[in-house]
């Protein structure tokens, strides 16, 4: 039986509230005195008494779809801002995300930074090894990437295909050079495992700062350009956007 089935089984039970109580004890006086109850007001008050378990249950039932209502929802909620293979935030939720970290860092004047991240050679590793192990590698990387010494308050999503961002509120660009090298060599040491064989991939890492008067784009384009530059000048490292 499932977990929610007990508690719908156990919340529909009637309860014997106050008011029953209230109820019950009324026909027991009355059955009791030299002057009890007509019959009729007894039966009515029988009904009555029936009429309130009945409601009871209701209210209990209704209770528990909405509660059951209400976890749907939050599933849904999750499903629309996670990306289905790796778990983590989706480009939509993560851009959202970022849209508010970027109004907080201009209204307080505050530091934020964002990598942007693109695997080396991800091609190979499908051809070679099948669609299966890229899904795997993807899977893993992420792993890799949030137990990377990443702060609570940082966060991470997938752009799209191999490529991923992660974001530094409160952090300057050499803040999150240094938080993005440490994401690059556990990246590049990270054995992976797949069908009993093991293989490695490495990362190319682009860094930039937010500055006043950027809009999110203009952000996540200085970070893509840095990265096109560690892709030029040999893959496997991190650039810092000019
Ligand atoms: P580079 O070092 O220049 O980035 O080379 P690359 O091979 O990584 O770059 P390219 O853009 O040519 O290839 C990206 C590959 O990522 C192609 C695509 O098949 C693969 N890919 C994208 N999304 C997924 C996915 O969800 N699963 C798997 N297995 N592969 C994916
Ligand atoms: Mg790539
Ligand atoms: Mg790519």
């Amino acid at each position: 039986m499932t977990e929610e089935l007990r508690h719908t089984e156990r919340i529909s039970e009637p309860r014997e509230d106050e008011e029953l109580k209230e109820m019950r004890d009324l026909v027991e006086r009355a059955a009791n005195t030299a002057n009890p109850l007509t019959p009729d007001i007894e039966r009515l008050v029988k009904n009555h008494t029936k009429l309130l378990r009945r409601f009871n249950k209701i209210v209990s039932l209704s209770d528990s779809y909405q509660s059951q209502l209400r976890d749907f929802n939050l599933r849904l909620e999750l499903m629309a801002h996670t990306d289905p293979l790796t778990g983590i935030n989706n480009r939509g939720y993560f851009m959202e995300l970022l849209g508010m970290e970027m109004e907080r860092a201009k209204r307080y004047g505050r530091p934020f930074s964002v990598l942007v991240l693109d695997l080396d050679h991800f091609k190979s590793v499908n051809d070679t090894r099948g669609h299966a192990a890229g899904d795997e590698a993807l899977r893993s990387l992420c792993q890799v990437i949030k137990g990377s010494g990443l702060r609570n308050s940082d966060f991470i999503g997938r752009l799209g295909g191999e490529e991923f961002a992660v974001a530094f509120p409160e952090t300057d660009c050499n803040g999150a050079m240094g938080a993005a090298e440490k994401v690059r060599m556990n990246l590049e040491k990270s054995e992976i495992l797949h069908n009993g064989s093991a293989f490695f991939i490495t990362a190319s890492i682009g860094v930039s700062e937010y500055r006043v008067g950027d809009t999110l784009e203009m952000v996540l384009n200085r970070a893509d350009q840095a990265m096109y530059q560690a892709k030029a000048s040999g893959r496997n490292r991190v650039c810092l956007s000019e």
